[in-house]
């Protein structure tokens, strides 16, 4: 990855970026927790000119995943006979009054697994449980959690469900195009591009005149991708390019694409702080209704209520950047965090503090 990283390079791309955006006032979005860690990690922001502005969106899978699901996860927890597993991530992700964490502290089964294969042999070591895979994630992840439907139908395995809460980037993007945030162009992930391609960003620079780079993810890469973007700003000709050409291409990864097509289905989905958009979410198809959580063991979900103060909403559409939040770095922190944008290895507000971006 050195190519990817030297200096001498960054410099001369900042210079760039710096003599082709002169003073006008640019925007862009980077739609991709990957993105908003490696901008942080590298300072790509200090290598910028003033006029150009880097704003984070809903590009981390646990922050936009609204309490409700937490709630149905943590309900779900409380039944006698589930075993509720996860990514990692998903743990500490406060819902509307606990946590999978907390609920796994009161003596609830709730299990950290590192891949649907092993919650796959979950279910089948424990034949007289419900095990439940809380299914969290971009169109990255959703193809896996596609194929272990399928694998469970396939071996017969009844007692496998998914609580799935995926989402689909394309309309999430389309929403804040009409938004009241002034977006010149979207830094496009490089990882649900690998994917879907880079042909669902077109009705954005269609409809919107959006600029779309698919961006890679070491700082070059960024640094490259934001010269794209200015120069489509700047010539006024925005366009869908690839520069990460070394994974994505436009078409993406029909086969996976495929798995998920045939397990899931588009279908409204509700957003932290973006509330409910249109066909952005994917949800179990009826053909695999037997291993939807949500079908088969209905509970009773708590009204939906929002931690005070925490901003984590206005963040995931780049209204506010995290110091601006009274919490921030005081009582919440990674270790006690309040809102999720803190909790995620990928969240903004976490992105901030661990780099200790305070400005
Ligand atoms: Fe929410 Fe904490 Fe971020 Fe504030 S600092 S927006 S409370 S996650």
């Amino acid at each position: 990855m050195d190519e990817f990283r030297r200096g001498d390079v960054a410099r001369r791309l900042s210079a760039m970026i710096r003599e082709r955006a002169g003073d006008r006032e640019m925007t862009f979005m980077e739609v991709c927790g990957t993105h908003t860690m490696s901008i942080a990690r590298n300072g790509i922001r200090e290598l910028l000119p003033e006029s150009v502005r880097l704003i984070s969106g809903p590009g981390c899978p646990v922050c936009v995943t609204p309490n409700q699901t937490m709630d149905r996860a943590v309900a779900l927890s409380r039944q006698p006979d589930v075993i509720v597993t996860t990514f990692g991530d998903m743990m500490k992700v406060p819902g509307s009054s606990s946590s999978l964490d907390r609920e796994h502290a009161r003596g609830g089964d709730v299990r950290i697994v590192a891949s649907t294969l092993e919650a796959l042999r979950i279910a089948e070591k424990n034949p007289k449980k419900w095990m439940v895979f809380l299914g969290v994630g971009f169109e990255t992840t959703a193809p896996t959690v596609a194929a272990s439907l399928m694998e469970a139908k396939h071996r017969g395995l009844k007692n496998y469900s998914v609580l799935s809460a995926h989402k689909v980037i394309p309309p999430a993007m389309e929403a804040l195009c009409v938004g009241d945030v002034r977006i010149d162009g979207f830094l496009c992930p490089g990882h649900v591009s690998a994917i879907i391609g880079s042909k669902p960003y077109e009705p954005l620079t269609r409809r919107h005149g959006m600029g779309c780079v698919v961006a890679g993810f070491e700082p070059l890469d960024v640094l490259q991708s934001l010269l794209m973007l200015v120069d489509q700003v700047k010539n006024q000709k925005p366009a869908v390019e690839i520069q990460y050409t070394r994974v994505v291409k436009p078409e993406g990864n029909t086969r996976a694409q495929k798995v998920m097509d045939e397990v899931f289905e588009v279908d409204d989905s509700a957003w932290r702080g973006l509330g409910s958009i249109p066909m952005s979410g994917l949800r179990i198809r009826d053909s695999f209704a037997a291993w939807d959580a949500e079908v088969q063991i209905p509970v009773e979900v708590e009204p939906q209520r929002e931690p005070k103060g925490c901003l984590c909403g206005e963040m995931l559409q780049g209204k506010v950047r995290p110091p601006e939040c009274g919490h921030f770095g005081k009582s919440c922190t990674p270790d006690d965090p309040v809102g999720p944008c803190m909790v995620s290895s990928e969240g903004t507000c976490a992105a901030y503090y661990k780099y200790s971006i305070r400005g």
